[in-house]
């Protein structure tokens, strides 16, 4: 993993977020508040800014500089678990360049923030699933899908969709359908 292919990745997932930013507050508008897309259209377009005019080149700071992005930009729930995810990233590209053991610490980074677990329909419902298949070197666009469409059949137990308890059964939960275009776009830029 270098610097280039972190960029074309980010820009990737910022294009995706841009194109489909309607269909994301449409996931959010039964189960939260309808504003996940333009959260984090807003966000990613930012980033997107900030990295062409800044021009990081250590992975460290691309991924700081990202993760202060989306905390200062997206809002809501989900701009302070990004913005974990991205920093605890940062901290472990100290250490290793390794993809795996990268998103291993996003991941610990948004659960320490979030106190989700497996199981709740959050982004953690797919952010598991797609670390472990990096750790295995299996991931595919299909882990990715499953993961995003298994959300559908969980009860919200974290986040504005747990008020709504059993009705919140039978949609994707719009954080997971956003972490699959972060992966998609990861897969897409050979990251
Ligand atoms: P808000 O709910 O404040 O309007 P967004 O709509 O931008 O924020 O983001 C909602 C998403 O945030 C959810 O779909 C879910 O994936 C994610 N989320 C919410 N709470 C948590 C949590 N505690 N841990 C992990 N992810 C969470
Ligand atoms: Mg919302
Ligand atoms: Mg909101």
């Amino acid at each position: 993993m270098n610097v280039e292919t972190v960029k074309t990745w980010l820009d990737l997932f910022t294009d995706e977020v841009n194109q489909n930013k309607e269909y994301l507050s449409e996931l959010d508008t039964p189960i939260g508040d309808g504003d996940h897309g333009m959260n984090m259209a807003r966000g990613t377009t930012a980033v997107k800014e900030v990295i062409a005019e800044k021009n990081p080149t250590t992975l460290v700071d691309i991924f700081k500089l990202t993760g202060m992005t989306l905390v200062s930009k997206v809002g809501g729930a989900s701009g302070p678990l990004y913005g974990s995810a991205f920093i605890s990233m940062a901290k472990a590209a100290g250490e290793t360049d390794d993809l795996g053991e990268l998103l291993a610490a996003g991941l610990a980074g948004i659960q320490k923030r979030g106190k989700a677990e497996v199981g709740e329909k959050t982004m953690v419902d797919v952010w598991q699933p797609v670390v472990e298949a990096v750790q295995k070197n299996e991931l595919t666009s299909k882990v990715i899908q499953d993961a995003v469409e298994g959300t559908k059949e969980i009860k919200a137990t974290k986040g504005r969709a747990s008020y709504l308890g059993d009705r919140s059964i039978g949609h994707i939960d719009p954080g997971a359908m956003s972490s699959g275009y972060l992966f998609e776009a990861m897969l897409k830029a050979g990251v």
